[in-house]
């Protein structure tokens, strides 16, 4: 098939780990590969934020990064894009009547509204029907209900949202609490398809090089460093646990810049004070955004993973940790609740809860045996349900279903 895919924030070139870099980056630029290595020809579309960027960028076999012109080429913040969303469309409008493609998935909320506009325009310009899926990655909905007035989005996205809903052909949701929010937003069931996010599991594997390590006990979280990723509640559960005399540690992979230049962002400033106020500061390593490829040596040289957030609408990073037959200790929110099973891969606490993160921790770290066998299970689990393969096969299915479902609307007006 010849896919669209449409990120407009969420670039596969980009740097990973700062604010707005993160599993939608991972999950396009994989989803990306594995269709072109399937034999689909893929353009990716993204807004171009640099103006050194050529008009087409090779990016794997059958994929091309196709940078858009919308706004400056420079890095402009997910929430100010909304205004510059209709030059954007217009651009994907301009590009989809020259060289139609079979399917256009929209990644993200705006993405989505730019995906439908000029799919329309497309069908008004060229007859027949230009199917489209959404892939949200996040809800607006939950989000607001999460983050209440400290929510960035424009209050806009409250109607734009689930107006891509309706009108998509079907929606991507990525784990099963999307799709019951999904519906609640007043999209059909028949319109809604789970397919979650992969994991690499050629790189991401058991066994390989791992980070130096000292002799305390390793906590590890990767994340961007924004509030609602639970970064403090780790922090505070490690220092329940100095202080209950388990030597452990805990390492921070993520931020904007490296260890040396982790920038002063609000939370990187809101997570330093933490660690002073409960005397962590030898404990705790702040070791900035480690690139992607370099993210398994990470994994393996932690006793537990602890995946903290408040919500989070799926979450690659326990599947990394599982697939580096590593345990992980998880928040029971989002996509989390379907990845990490409990008892047997992982154990899940409650989101915001510092003690009971604590004394799940301590059960794991008290028991090597269990970590162990919660890792084998991990990495069996994310080698049969999650390798992007498998992700790229049912996201196929979906495309050919809409697909389909294109064509006989199109043969029933043609008769009518
Ligand atoms: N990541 C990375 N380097 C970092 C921090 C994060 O490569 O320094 C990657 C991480 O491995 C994962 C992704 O960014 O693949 C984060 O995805 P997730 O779905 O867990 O969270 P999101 O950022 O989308 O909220």
């Amino acid at each position: 098939m010849k896919i669209a895919l449409v990120s407009e924030h969420a670039s596969p070139l980009a740097t990973l780990g700062g604010v707005d870099a993160g599993g939608q980056n991972v999950h396009v630029a994989a989803l990306a590969r594995a269709l072109g290595a399937a034999g689909h020809q893929v353009d990716v579309y993204t807004r171009r934020d640099d103006p050194r960027l050529p008009d087409r960028v090779p990016f794997a076999p059958n994929v091309t990064v196709l940078p858009v012109t919308a706004g400056p080429a420079s890095r402009v913040s997910k929430d100010e894009l909304l205004p510059l969303m209709s030059d954007f469309a217009d651009e994907l409008a301009r590009a989809w009547i020259t060289d139609r493609p079979d399917v256009v998935h929209g990644h993200f909320w705006m993405s989505g509204l730019a995906a439908v506009d000029a799919a329309e325009r497309v069908d008004a310009a060229l007859g027949g029907h230009l199917p489209v899926a959404q892939t949200f990655h996040a809800l607006g909905v939950v989000k607001r209900r999460q983050q209440g007035a400290s929510d960035t989005s424009p209050t806009v996205r409250a109607i734009l949202e689930p107006g891509v809903g309706r009108h998509a052909d079907v929606v991507v949701a990525t784990c099963s609490d999307e799709a019951f929010e999904l519906k609640a937003l007043g999209v059909p069931s028949s319109r809604i398809a789970v397919v979650p996010c992969g994991v690499d599991t050629d790189r991401f594997t058991p066994d390989g090089p791992a980070q130096p390590r000292t002799d305390r006990l390793r906590l590890l979280t990767v994340s961007r460093l924004v509030q609602r990723k639970g970064v403090g509640n780790a922090i505070e559960a490690l220092g329940l646990l100095v202080r209950a005399g388990i030597d452990a540690e805990l390492v921070v992979v993520g931020g904007a810049g490296d260890a040396e230049h982790l920038e002063a962002e609000p939370e990187t400033e809101r997570l330093r004070q933490v660690i002073e106020a409960e005397g962590l500061r030898d404990r705790v390593v702040l070791a900035g955004a480690v690139p992607h490829d370099d993210l398994p040596a990470w994994f393996r040289s932690a006793d537990v993973v602890v995946v903290p957030p408040w919500y989070e609408p799926f979450g690659i990073v326990p599947l990394e940790a599982m697939a580096c037959g590593r345990p992980v200790v998880a928040t029971s929110v989002g996509g989390l609740i379907d990845t990490v099973v409990e008892d047997v891969t992982g154990l899940h606490v409650p989101p915001r809860d510092p003690e009971a993160l604590a004394a799940a921790v301590a059960e794991l770290l008290a028991d090597p045996e269990r970590r162990r066998r919660f890792g084998v299970a991990g990495h069996r689990r994310a080698v049969t349900r999650y390798t992007w393969r498998r992700i790229a096969f049912d996201t196929v299915r979906v495309y050919e279903r809409i697909a389909a479902r294109a064509e006989r609307a199109d043969l029933l007006a043609g008769e009518g």
